[in-house]
């Protein structure tokens, strides 16, 4: 039975299953990880491929059956709690992540996965459709926000499919969306990813008002204070304007 605090809804349409694998491009990595496989339905199209396969699955019931059902599965595959994952087992190795993700983690699976691009390459997964279409939307559109910009400084994101509510066992509320990541961090990121971050949440979070009253509660710095982009609001800025604009903040503090 499905268990609805872990987010758990069972994918039944197999080509649904194949076509996600295979957005996966399965270049310049050795390993793939899929969080939470819960009874294989991606696991086994996954297992065909060349690379290493580890599975993030904290639901030890669903652990017990992929054991139980695909003997290729070993013991050492298994690693648990995606969101408490370090990576450490793949020794600085690369590793893509696949999954349809439960959704009541979403955006902490993508900040998760921000937080180590340097050794995720690329990403396929299914969110709810609301969350797919925000990470993958255009300025000045009103899907455009923290969750775009933020992934975006990192990855090029594509959406590739919708998925209807009648292809899972049990059907959740909404529809879903599948996204793929491809890793692309924008120049200039390095070492300001925190004031970078402070930018795009102060600017986002007043949504209506111009840059000069939302971003206020950063102390904007003196020499800034004329700058152009303080007219417009958040939703005007391209990702490449935030990280300029976090540049010359920083140049200026
Ligand atoms: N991949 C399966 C499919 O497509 O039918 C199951 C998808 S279901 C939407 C989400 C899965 O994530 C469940 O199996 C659930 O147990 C697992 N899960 C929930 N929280 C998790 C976490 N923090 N880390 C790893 N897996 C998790």
């Amino acid at each position: 039975k499905a268990k609805k605090h872990l987010g758990q809804h069972f994918l039944t349409d197999e080509n649904i299953a194949r076509k996600i694998v295979e957005g996966l491009s399965c270049e310049h990595y050795n390993n793939v990880m899929e969080v939470g496989p819960g009874m294989g339905v991606l696991t086994k199209y996954l297992l065909e491929k060349d690379q290493t396969v580890y599975l993030a699955e904290i639901d030890t019931e669903s652990i017990e059956y992929l054991k139980n059902h695909y003997p290729k599965i070993g013991e050492q595959t298994f690693v648990g709690d995606f969101l408490k994952q370090d990576f450490d087992f793949i020794h600085g190795e690369q590793i893509a992540i696949i999954g349809n993700f439960p959704y009541n983690i979403s955006s902490q699976i993508l900040f998760k996965i921000i937080d180590y691009y340097e050794l995720v390459p690329e990403m396929v997964g299914m969110f709810q459709k609301e969350v797919a279409e925000r990470t993958a939307a255009v300025p000045r559109t009103k899907d455009y926000g923290i969750l775009s910009v933020l992934v975006q400084a990192y990855y090029d994101v594509k959406y590739l499919f919708t998925v209807h509510e009648n292809v899972f066992n049990p059907p959740p509320k909404v529809k879903s969306g599948v996204i793929k990541l491809t890793r692309n961090p924008k120049e200039g990121l390095a070492g300001n990813e925190i004031l970078f971050k402070q930018i795009v949440k102060a600017g986002f979070n007043q949504r209506r008002k111009k840059l000069s009253n939302a971003l206020k509660v950063l102390n904007i710095p003196e020499a800034m204070k004329t700058h152009e982009f303080l007219d417009k609001r958040a939703e005007e800025l391209s990702v490449s304007d935030f990280i300029a604009f976090t540049i010359l903040w920083k140049q200026n503090q």
